[in-house]
């Protein structure tokens, strides 16, 4: 299975690396919004989505904690949850992955650089959708100052840089 944190083209290209019969999952809502903006930029999700089975949407259950807009247990063992972070895009979703290592939170878009994840820089987003995008981030920034042991992915910060993000 592969897990996108929402369909904007450099946040699909890696599926080419894998089969055709790969199930992909997103947030809900994502593969709907993905049609307008492909008319916008040409398609380039669709090309990468090629030949690929339907897109599968997460369905999110109410944050019992009320932290996020909604949450999933994937496996029903705690293992990796996705989080819905709607505002980047409709179906933005972060990952929480308690690996062995140590739990990740991979935030796609929601926090797109370390400077906007500590400085709580304005989210580059329609009007429409900028309170969702700052709710969002917030949460997520709420969410690892909370936990100190999170490791937070940034969706546009190197690995290094990802490291001081907590
Ligand atoms: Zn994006």
């Amino acid at each position: 299975m592969v897990f996108l944190t929402h369909l904007h083209f450099d946040h699909v290209g890696g599926l080419v690396d894998l089969p055709v019969t790969t199930p992909v999952y997103v947030g809900a809502g994502e593969a709907q919004e993905r049609s307008r903006v492909n008319l916008v930029l040409g398609r380039p999700a669709d090309a990468a989505l090629r030949g690929y089975g339907p897109l599968r949407e997460w369905r999110f259950q109410p944050d019992p904690d009320g932290r996020f807009a909604g949450v999933l247990d994937v496996f029903g063992d705690g293992s990796i949850w996705a989080i819905s972070t709607p505002g980047h895009s409709a179906g933005s979703t972060a990952y929480l992955v308690n690996a062995v290592d140590g739990p990740k939170l991979v935030v796609g878009d929601a926090v797109s650089t370390r400077l906007s994840w500590e400085q709580q820089m304005p989210q580059p987003v329609a009007p429409a959708a900028r309170a969702d995008a700052e709710a969002s981030a917030q949460r997520l920034r709420n969410f690892a100052a909370a936990h100190a042991n999170v490791e937070v992915f940034l969706g546009h910060q190197s690995r290094s840089e990802q490291a001081e993000a907590r």
